[in-house]
C-alpha cells in the first residue's frame, strides 16, 4: 500500500459519512430517465436515513438542470459546470467526482445500470477503495445500522442475493432502469445548488471528435406499450403477426433470448437479465414461458397479459390477464378487435 493510501486508511472514519447521492448522468444537457427514477429510490432511502438526498450533475452549460433535480426530490445538488466536462470521459469524470466524494462524503451514492453508469461508478469505486453492487433491482436500508441492503439476481438469476457493505463509505450501487418508480414532480421543492467552481482543469488524456447516436426503430425502454415474443412464435416468418399487433397498439417490440439466439430478431429488443429492462404500462408476452431470466427485465410492467398454449406456464403466475390458446390463432384475434375499436372512434 502507497504511504498516501495508508494515510488514508487510517484517517478513514465512516461516522463521517452522511447521506444519499445520485448521479445525474445526462447527455446534450438532458437528464437521462434513469436519474428520476434513482432520485425516487433515492429519496425513500434519505428519508428512511433521516439523511439528505443529493445529486452530482457534471456538464458543460448544465447549471440550468439543477432545479429540475430539486422539483424530483434531491435537497442538494452539486454542479461542476465546466467547458472540459462537455463530453464525457469516464476518466474525468472520475476524478470529479472522486474530489466531490472526498470533499463532502456521502454514504450511499447510486448510479445508473447504463452504458455510461456501468463504466464510470467501476472507475469510481476502485479509486476510492470501496464496495459497488452491479445490476441492483432492489435497495432497502437498515436505518440502526445506517447500512445499504443492495439486492440483484445472481447465479444465472436463480437466486437474488442481498449485498452489504460494512466497513467502507460511500456504500455504491448501480441500479437498473425501470426497475425503481420514479417520484411525483414538484415544481414548488426547494433546494440547495451548490456550485464547485473550484475543481481544478481536467487531464483530458483523451479527445472526443464526435459523437452520433445509432439509428434505431426499436424505443424498449421509453415505450408504453411492449408487445414481446418468445419460441412460441415457431418460426421467424410469423413475426409479421407481432409485427401488426405492435403496429396496431403503437408498442415496441420485445423478445426473449430464445428468439434472438434463434435470429429471428437482434439482441436489441431482447428483455431480461442479459438483455434491456423495460417497465411499461402493458406488457403483451406472446408464447413466452416465463424463465425468470425473463422476468427480471419485465416484471415491473403495469399490467401483463400473457398468450400461451400451455396453461402451467409459469408466466400465468405473474400475468394480470392470461389467455390460454394459440397464439397464432389469439393474436389476429386481438389485431381484429383492436382495429374495429380503431375505426368506431
Ligand atoms: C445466464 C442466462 C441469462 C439469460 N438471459 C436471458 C434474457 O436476458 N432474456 C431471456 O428472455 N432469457 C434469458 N435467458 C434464457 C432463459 O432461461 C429462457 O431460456 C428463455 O427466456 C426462454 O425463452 P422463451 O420463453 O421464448 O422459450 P421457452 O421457454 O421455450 O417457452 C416457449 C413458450 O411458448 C409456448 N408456446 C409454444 N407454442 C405456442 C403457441 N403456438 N402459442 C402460444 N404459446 C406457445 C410454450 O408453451 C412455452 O411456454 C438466460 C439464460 C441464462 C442461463
Amino acid at each position: 500500500m502507497s504511504k498516501e493510501k495508508e494515510k488514508c486508511a487510517l484517517c478513514f472514519k465512516k461516522e463521517d459519512y452522511h447521506g444519499v447521492w445520485v448521479f445525474a448522468e445526462q447527455h446534450n444537457g438532458t437528464i437521462s430517465e434513469v436519474v428520476y427514477e434513482l432520485l425516487g429510490v433515492g429519496r425513500r432511502l434519505a428519508d428512511q436515513l433521516k439523511e439528505k438526498l443529493g445529486a452530482v450533475l457534471i456538464g458543460f452549460n448544465i447549471k440550468k438542470q439543477a432545479q429540475r433535480l430539486i422539483q424530483y426530490g434531491a435537497d442538494d445538488v452539486y454542479v461542476v459546470d465546466i467547458e472540459d466536462a462537455a463530453r464525457f470521459l469516464e476518466e474525468d469524470y472520475a476524478e470529479v467526482i472522486v474530489k466531490l466524494v472526498e470533499e463532502y462524503k456521502p454514504a450511499v451514492f447510486l448510479f445508473g445500470a447504463t452504458a455510461l453508469g456501468k463504466s464510470l461508478a467501476p472507475r469510481v469505486a476502485s479509486r476510492l477503495q470501496t464496495g459497488l453492487t452491479a445490476d441492483c433491482t432492489s435497495l432497502e436500508v437498515d436505518p440502526e445500522e445506517k447500512v445499504l441492503i443492495q439486492t440483484k439476481p445472481a447465479f444465472g438469476s436463480d437466486v437474488m442475493v442481498s449485498i452489504v457493505c460494512r466497513n467502507k463509505r460511500p456504500q455504491m450501487a448501480t441500479v437498473r432502469p425501470g426497475v425503481m418508480k420514479k417520484v411525483e414532480m414538484c415544481a414548488a421543492r426547494r433546494g440547495n445548488i451548490i456550485e464547485n467552481n473550484h475543481i481544478p482543469p481536467l487531464k483530458l488524456r483523451s479527445q472526443v471528435l464526435n459523437f452520433s447516436r445509432k439509428q434505431t426503430e426499436v424505443q424498449l425502454e421509453q415505450a408504453e406499450v411492449v408487445v414481446a415474443v418468445g419460441r412460441g412464435l415457431g418460426k421467424v416468418e410469423n413475426l409479421k403477426l407481432i409485427k401488426e399487433l405492435a403496429g396496431a397498439l403503437g408498442a415496441a417490440i420485445g423478445a426473449t433470448r430464445a428468439v434472438v439466439d434463434a435470429g429471428w430478431i437482434s439482441y436489441q429488443h431482447q428483455i431480461g437479465q442479459t438483455g434491456k429492462t423495460v417497465a411499461p404500462k402493458i406488457y403483451i408476452a406472446c408464447g413466452i414461458s416465463g424463465a425468470i431470466q425473463h422476468l427480471v427485465g419485465m416484471q415491473s410492467s403495469e399490467v401483463i397479459i400473457a398468450i400461451n398454449k400451455d396453461p402451467e406456464a409459469p408466466i400465468f403466475d405473474y400475468a394480470t390477464y392470461g389467455i390460454v390458446g394459440d397464439l397464432m390463432e389469439v393474436v389476429p384475434l386481438l389485431i381484429k378487435r383492436i382495429k374495429t375499436i380503431k375505426n368506431l372512434s
